[in-house]
C-alpha cells in the first residue's frame, strides 16, 4: 500500500550556536513516517533524538538553526510557514506529549479548563462543549472519577495521572502526528505498562501516526512497527 506520509524530513541538518560557535547536532537526516504508524525513535542520551522530534514540529529552541533539509507535513513544507500559521498547526495537526508532564501544565488553570481551552482554540467549541469533551478525554486516558479530575490543579495529581492529562491534551484535538518525547521516564514500571497499552489503543482509534522517542530499545520494540535509530546526530539504520 503505498499511503502519502503523514510527515517526511529529507536531509536535515540542525545546529545549535553554543557561545560564539555554531555546533552541528544532526546531520543530514531524513525519516518518513505514515498514517497510523507507531515509529521509534531510538539512540543514546545525546544523539539528537529530541533535537530531530522537535525539528518535526519546527519547535526548536531559539538557539537551532536549520541549515538545509525540508519538512513536509501532508507534502506542505513546514519550514516556509509563518510563525502564526505555525500556531495553528500547533494542537492541531501536531501534538507533543513532553518528558516532564508536571512542567507543561498550567499550575493555576484547572485540568478541566486546560484541555478545554485547546478545543476551544483549535476546533471552536463553546466553553461548555469544550469541558465536556475534556472530561470525555479524561475517561479515555482511563482517569478514574474523570468529573472530579477535572476539576483539580496539576499539582494535586500523581506523576502517572498528570502524564495521562497531558496525553488526553495531546489526543485532545485527534493530531496527525503524536510526539512523545520519552514520556515515560518519569512514571514508575506499573504506570508505564499502563500508558504503553493506553498509547496503542489512542494511535489505532485515532487513524494518528506517532513518533516514540525513548533510549530503550525494549519499550521500542514493544511499542512500535518501525524504528529509526540516532548515533551521534546521524541515521545509523532505519
Ligand atoms: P537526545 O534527546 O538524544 O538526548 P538532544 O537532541 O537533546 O539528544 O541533544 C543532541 C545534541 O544537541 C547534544 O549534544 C546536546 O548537548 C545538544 N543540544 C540539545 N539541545 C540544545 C540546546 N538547546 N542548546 C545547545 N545544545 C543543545
Ligand atoms: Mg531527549
Amino acid at each position: 500500500m503505498s499511503e502519502n506520509p503523514v510527515i517526511q524530513a529529507n536531509n536535515l541538518c540542525i545546529d545549535y550556536r553554543l557561545g560564539k560557535h555554531w555546533i552541528n547536532a544532526i546531520r543530514d537526516v531524513s525519516i518518513v513516517i505514515k498514517p497510523s504508524e507507531t515509529h521509534g525513535l531510538v539512540g543514546e542520551s545525546g544523539s539528537g533524538k529530541s533535537t530531530l522530534a522537535l525539528a518535526l514540529m519546527r519547535y526548536l529552541t531559539k538557539n537551532a538553526r536549520i541549515t538545509s533539509g525540508e519538512i513536509l507535513l501532508d507534502g506542505e513544507n513546514l519550514l516556509t510557514k509563518s510563525d502564526a500559521n505555525m500556531r495553528k498547526i500547533w494542537g492541531r495537526d501536531l501534538s507533543l506529549v513532553p518528558q516532564d508532564p508536571l512542567a507543561s501544565l498550567n499550575p493555576s488553570y484547572t485540568i478541566g479548563n486546560q484541555i478545554a481551552e485547546i478545543t476551544q482554540l483549535h476546533q471552536g467549541l463553546s466553553g461548555q462543549e469544550s469541558l465536556r469533551r475534556a472530561v470525555e478525554m479524561l475517561r479515555r486516558v482511563k482517569i478514574a472519577d474523570p468529573e472530579a479530575v477535572a476539576r483539580k490543579y496539576p499539582h494535586q495529581l500523581s506523576g502517572g495521572m498528570q502524564q495521562r492529562v497531558t496525553i488526553a491534551m495531546a489526543l485532545s484535538t485527534q493530531p496527525r502526528l503524536l510526539i512523545l518525547d520519552e514520556p515515560t521516564t518519569a512514571l514508575d514500571v506499573t504506570t508505564q505498562a499502563v500508558i504503553l497499552d493506553l498509547f496503542r489503543d489512542l494511535i489505532r482509534d485515532n487513524h494518528a501516526a506517532a513518533l516514540y522517542v525513548s533510549h530503550d530499545l525494549g519499550v521500542i520494540a514493544q511499542m512500535c512497527d518501525r524504528v529509526t535509530v540516532l548515533y551521534s546526530g546521524e541515521v545509523m539504520a532505519s
